[in-house]
């Protein structure tokens, strides 16, 4: 063989290789058992009963909802991934005052507001949360500081705050949050927890990848300090590539006792259950024991289950098929 055709032959080879390796790399890379055009986002802003409200307030909560969805939506239909549609869905939600989360947060029994907020993304396990927060805007956007930009996963109070501070997030003065009709509700309800809401956001993008967020305001009338569910991964947020993604919302120190995000994601993976069933599992057990609430969940194909069993639970759905909904009641 002449030198030439020696050199000709090397080329070829190193070309194939590099061309093999190209192919398995981008193998490696596919997503698994995903249907790239099936991205899909479902929100709730809280379950409950939803009894006392006026026609506007019902409307109100519908548009932002819907507001809510369609931004996060028009983030996964341009090809954006699930965790920022995830967290500027949540941000509209806190921005807007008829939902227990951000600007609408309920009142403690001491009068004051305290924000809990996580997000996790189910490609990876990461996660971030925050708890008792009192001058952050936007808890999400602190909760999605801890998961990618600390080594941590949790922080609370005064430790949260100036991470919000260093991070340059937005800072407000606690009277942000104050609204007239939500403390008349504290001083009223003296006795008792009570008034649900919360949001939360799961959505999967066009690569497959699934993300959940929870954001809220706890409980009217918690005891300052108190943490419920929202901010714990596992209980009231969960996200798991090719099994499922949960936002939860309810009485949540049963949701923490019972790790409801996660039991439905295992009933998924290791029971077969589809998203609809393994909801209904977990809030029917939640019903035996006097635990109300409900759940959002999204499984890899797209496919949703909005769950509860309260009279009544906030929630939006929308898919890359064209299916679309914004409900409050049963009907
Ligand atoms: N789960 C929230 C909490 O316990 C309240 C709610 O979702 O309504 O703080």
């Amino acid at each position: 063989m002449t030198t030439r055709k020696s050199l000709l032959l090397t080329i070829l080879l190193t070309m194939k290789k590099h061309l093999n390796n190209f192919l398995l790399l981008t193998l490696l890379f596919i997503p698994t058992q995903v249907n790239a055009s099936n991205y899909a986002l479902v929100i709730h802003g809280g379950a409950g009963w939803f009894s006392d409200m006026s026609a506007e307030e019902v409307e109100g909560i519908k548009n932002g909802l819907k507001e809510a969805l369609d931004i996060g939506y028009e983030i996964l239909e341009s090809g954006g991934s699930s965790t920022d549609a995830v967290v500027e869905a949540i941000v509209v939600l806190e921005d807007n005052e008829l939902f227990n989360a951000g600007k609408g947060a309920v009142y403690t029994s001491e009068l004051k507001q305290e924000l809990d907020a996580s997000i996790m993304v189910g490609r990876n396990n990461d996660a971030g949360a925050v708890a008792s927060v009192t001058n952050v805007k936007n808890p999400i956007r602190l909760a999605r500081y801890v998961m990618e930009e600390t080594k941590h996963v949790m922080f609370s109070s005064k430790g949260a705050e100036r991470v919000a501070k260093d991070a340059g997030l937005e800072i407000v003065y606690p009277n942000y949050f104050y609204q007239k009709n939500r403390l008349d509700d504290a001083k009223r309800i003296k006795k008792e927890n009570s008034k649900m809401g919360t949001v939360g956001v799961v959505a999967i993008d066009k690569d497959g990848n699934i993300a959940a967020g929870t954001s809220t305001g706890g409980m009217t009338n918690k005891m300052p300090g108190r943490i419920g569910d929202s901010p714990i991964i596992g209980a009231g947020t969960w996200a798991e590539n090719n099994v499922c993604g949960v936002s939860a919302t309810g009485h949540g120190e049963f949701f923490i006792r019972f790790n409801v995000a996660n039991e439905i994601c295992d009933l998924i993976k290791y029971k077969s259950k589809d998203v609809n069933e393994a909801a209904e599992i977990v809030i029917e057990n939640l019903k035996s024991i006097g635990a109300d609430g409900g759940v959002i969940v999204l499984d890899a194909e797209g496919n949703a289950a909005m769950t509860f069993n309260t009279p009544a639970m906030a929630r939006a759905y929308k898919n890359s098929k064209g299916e679309e909904l914004v409900k409050i009641y049963r009907d």
